[in-house]
């Protein structure tokens, strides 16, 4: 009986942990403090791993296109930004307390978000970006990740599946067999709902800042066939999913002219395409 009452308190802890809204206001372990420094912790780690690029224009051109952003994500965290060379295979572990949830583990598709504020942007992707506005979407998404704490949030999730498989394992060896299927699918939905999550911030946010969301959804409608399909195991949605998450926030916005952002974009991206 006993045990029986045990396995549902705990399926029951960790479906309510699943089940919960994607937004910042979900189940967390982690005080603002403690992200912030777990974060710094974690972007040291990295960035003395990571090929980092010093170009002082560069970095000078994200830090204020990334300062109009943040006018529009919210004051809790100061993002700062840092470039790094995406173009040999990087041989990194998944960091903890980095979005996407696959940071590294592929072709980036997006900056990586380390809880706190730190942003470490691929080379590549503002070297193969079409326009300002797709690279200020792909700056505005990373620091959605990081306003709604998808990594803590993350964190925190697997604590909970942490503490009911031990738990399952203490009363029936069978039970974790069972289960781990299912919470293993359960985690892939949780990511992919944060990326949703993020690409409908950053579309209210680019639009914020001056930059037109159609542009993020021409931009994903033009990537290859091959990069639009998410496969069955990545936490990843598909570009239909996320056209669509952008479509929507795009209808919650009123109607407005947009004018293009701060400039500059033209020169950054042919300096960031010939750095050696
Ligand atoms: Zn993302």
């Amino acid at each position: 009986m006993k045990s029986v009452f045990v396995r549902v308190l705990l399926g029951s802890l960790v479906w309510t942990a699943f089940a919960q809204d994607p937004s910042s206001r979900g189940v967390n372990f982690y005080s603002v403090d403690r992200e912030i420094q777990l974060g710094q912790e974690a972007a040291a780690d990295l960035e003395r791993t990571l090929p980092a690029v010093h170009e002082p224009k560069l970095d000078a051109y994200i830090a204020q296109l990334g300062s109009e952003l943040a006018k529009y994500v919210g004051p809790q965290f100061v993002y700062t930004f840092a470039v790094y060379d995406d173009r040999r295979p990087l041989a990194m572990q998944p960091v903890a307390m980095a979005m996407p949830a696959d940071a590294f583990g592929m072709q980036p598709g997006e900056p990586v978000a380390i809880a706190g504020g730190r942003v470490l942007v691929p080379l590549g992707l503002l070297a193969g970006a079409p326009n300002e506005a797709v690279f200020a979407f792909q700056l505005a998404h990373a620091m959605a990740h990081i306003a709604a704490r998808h990594s803590t949030r993350r964190a925190s999730r697997q604590q909970l599946v942490d503490v009911t498989t031990a738990g399952l394992e203490a009363q029936k060896a069978g039970a974790v067999g069972q289960m781990a299927p299912a919470l293993q699918a359960e985690s892939l939905s949780l990511t992919r709902r944060f990326e949703l999550q993020a690409d409908g911030e950053a579309a209210r946010i680019m639009a914020g800042a001056g930059y037109n969301p159609e542009a993020a959804i021409q931009y994903l409608e033009g990537q290859s066939p091959a990069a639009q399909a998410a496969a069955v195991l990545s936490a990843h949605p598909t570009t239909s999913q996320r056209v669509e998450t952008i479509r929507s926030a795009l209808g919650n916005l009123p109607a407005r002219a947009y004018s293009g952002g701060a400039g500059g974009f033209a020169e950054a991206k042919a300096l960031a395409a010939s750095v050696r």
